[in-house]
This record gives structure tokens, C-alpha cells and sequence, in this order.
């Protein structure tokens, strides 16, 4: 077992399996992330026994970069996972610090007709020490600082829930990374069940909602999973997320131009966010070369932007990130695995 998937929790129940004292839990998951220790013998506060065992039970094994490509304000990694599958992991320079895209999955079965990622279908769940992974990778080995993680690379964070809770769970922890709670989002693309589970625990991070679209005919043709769970009961759902956490959601919604960016589909968007405690976050479609779509016009996306305000809905334009050098979701990977 790789020693980066497990919780602190877990290492408790790890040291109270052979009836040591559960406490030493924290003493590793410091050593790991606070002094960055590369060798379980270098804790100086555990017992040579105890610390054969950890060598015997768990591996440090990290992943391996296989390519980057940097931009101004964007940089990009292409990781290979132990089994030889790749993912990727896109930084992000923001005024106010770095944030992390982190991919959740090796491919993604979602499907959706813009996105470059479900092009590559889903080969199986990335694993809670690969996500980790990819954070260490950028803060220690390449030495840069990163405040935000946003899950929202290749893959569907809820369709990986359990890896994704403990991911979570492991660099929010105080004694570790310590990355604050509200700093990490959680992009989905409407797993309805899983939003409506994730909404009852204790700490919630920020939320954000792949909508696209104001009405189910629409959505179900730009992503399938809208068939499976339906937009009122996805916006339900996202309404509870706000009630219990006391934060906004955000809606994300491409603008796609002539397909999801009319003046109607503006004023649908309106009615059916009316109430609901959001920001809808607009962004310019970042064209892939394999589809025909285009990017609304930037009058277009200024008229959208008025109605909804119009009407009361709190309403973001997001600048465009790495377009030139194909940070969208997945369009690293896909060219990689393009030139092979
Ligand atoms: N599966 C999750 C996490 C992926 S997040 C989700 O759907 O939310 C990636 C975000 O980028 C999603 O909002 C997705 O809809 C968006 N996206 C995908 N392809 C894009 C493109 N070509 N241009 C702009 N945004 C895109």
C-alpha cells in the first residue's frame, strides 16, 4: 500500500490493528508532510520496530513526470501512474496564489460532446496516493506554492467518491498540507445521489456545477448524465449544498456559440436559478480539434452576462486559461496519447 492514500484516521486504525498506541498516526502523517521525510527510518520518535513495520506494510512511491509544457500563465504536467497509465495536472497563477487542477480519473465515462477528456474513456479510478501525488509533486519536488486544489482535470470527482473523500480529507488536514477547506473545489457534472451524500458531511469544501445548460432537452444532448439525473433534481441538490455549508455554489457554463448562448437560454437560466444562493461562471468555450463547436463572441457572452444580472443572478466572466497551449480539460493527454 502506497503510505499517501491514508487518512490519519486511517493510520490509527492501522497502529490499533496490532495493538500499538494510535497517536503515532500523527507522529507519520507529520513526518510525511511536515519534514518530508524519503525513508520511514528517518522518524526519530518511533521505535526501530515500528518503523521495519511501516517499511514492510507501505510504499513511498511517488509519480513520474513524463512531460511538461509552460505558460505565462498556466503550466502543465503529463504524470505516469505505477501501472504505466498517464494523467495530468494543470497549475494555474493566480493573482491571489496557485491553484492545482488535479485529475480524479484515468479517462472519464460523462461523455460530454465538447470535453476533450471523455474522448479517452474511463480506464479505472485514480487512486487517493496519485492525487496526493500530483500536489507533492508540484510543491516538493518542483518547489512550487500552491493555495487552491480544484478538481476539475480529467475524470469526475464523484464518480470516485471515496478516493476523492479521503484525498480531501488528507491535505486539508491541519498537521499536513494544510490547504484550507474552502480553497479545494469540487467540479461534478451532476451526480445527483453522490452531491445529496457528499452535502451531509461535516466540513464542505466549495462546490461547483457543470451546467451548460438551462433545460433538460438541451443538456442531454451536450452531456449525457443529465438523462440519467435531470436538472431540477440536480439544482435541487446543489440548493441543499448552499443550505448546509452556508457557502454559494458555482454554476460553470460554457458559452458555446449559437448552441447554449441565446437570449432565451439566458433568461431560462435566470428563472431556474432563481432563489438559489449561486454565481453562474461564464466561460468562453476553448475549441478542441476534435469538435466543430466555436466560442460565443465576446458581445454575445456580454449580452448574457447583462440578463442574468438582470435578473438579480450573481454572474463572472472567467479568463481564459492557457488556451494557446491546450489547458482545457484533458487536451494534453489526448495529444500525447495522439503522437504515440
Ligand atoms: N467532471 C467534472 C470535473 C471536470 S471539470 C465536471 O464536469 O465538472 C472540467 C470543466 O471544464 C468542466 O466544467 C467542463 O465542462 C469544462 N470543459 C470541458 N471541456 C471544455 C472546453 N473545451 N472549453 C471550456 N471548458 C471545458
Amino acid at each position: 500500500m502506497n503510505i499517501y492514500g491514508q487518512t490519519i484516521a486511517m493510520l490509527e486504525n492501522y497502529f490499533k490493528s496490532f495493538g500499538e498506541n494510535p497517536a503515532k498516526a500523527k507522529i507519520v502523517f507529520k513526518a510525511l508532510y511536515r519534514e518530508k521525510i524519503t525513508s520511514f527510518m528517518d522518524i526519530k520518535s518511533l521505535s526501530l520496530p515500528i518503523k521495519s513495520k511501516l517499511q514492510k506494510d507501505f510504499t513511498q512511491q511517488q509519480i513520474e513526470l513524463i512531460t511538461e509544457v509552460n505558460g505565462q500563465d498556466a503550466c502543465k504536467y503529463l504524470f505516469r501512474l505505477a501501472d504505466g497509465h498517464t494523467i495530468e495536472t494543470v497549475l494555474m497563477k493566480h493573482d491571489y496564489g496557485n491553484g492545482l487542477c488535479v485529475s480524479t480519473q484515468v479517462g472519464c465515462n460523462m461523455n460530454c460532446i465538447f470535453c476533450e477528456s471523455g474522448k479517452l474513456k474511463k480506464v479505472r479510478n485514480v487512486e487517493t496516493h496519485e492525487m496526493v501525488g500530483q500536489l507533492l509533486y508540484i510543491m516538493d519536488i518542483l518547489q512550487l506554492p500552491v493555495s487552491h486544489v480544484v478538481l476539475m482535470g480529467i475524470g469526475e470527482p464523484f464518480d470516485n467518491y471515496e478516493h476523492v473523500m479521503d484525498f480531501i480529507d488528507i491535505i486539508t488536514d491541519p498537521l499536513g498540507i494544510g490547504i484550507a477547506t474552502r480553497h479545494v473545489t469540487i467540479s461534478t457534472s451532476g451526480i445527483t445521489p453522490k452531491m445529496l451524500e457528499y452535502a451531509k458531511r461535516e466540513t464542505l469544501n466549495s462546490l461547483a456545477v457543470s451546467l451548460h445548460a438551462p433545460n433538460d432537452e438541451l443538456r442531454s444532448k451536450l452531456m449525457p448524465i443529465n438523462k440519467k439525473y435531470p436538472i431540477k433534481g440536480l439544482v435541487n441538490a446543489a440548493r441543499i449544498y448552499t443550505q448546509n455549508s452556508n457557502k454559494k455554489v458555482t454554476f460553470a457554463y460554457i458559452m458555446i456559440k449559437n448552441v447554449n448562448d441565446s437570449d432565451d437560454c439566458a433568461l431560462e437560466l435566470a428563472e431556474l436559478l432563481k432563489g438559489i444562493n449561486c454565481y453562474v461562471n461564464l466561460i468562453p468555450y476553448n475549441k478542441t480539434h476534435s469538435t466543430h463547436y466555436e466560442p460565443s463572441d465576446k458581445e454575445r457572452i456580454s449580452k448574457f452576462f447583462d440578463i442574468l444580472k438582470k435578473h438579480n443572478i450573481n454572474v463572472t466572466v472567467r479568463r481564459k486559461f492557457g488556451d494557446k497551449m491546450n489547458a482545457a480539460c484533458g487536451q494534453l493527454r489526448s495529444d500525447y496519447n495522439n503522437t504515440m
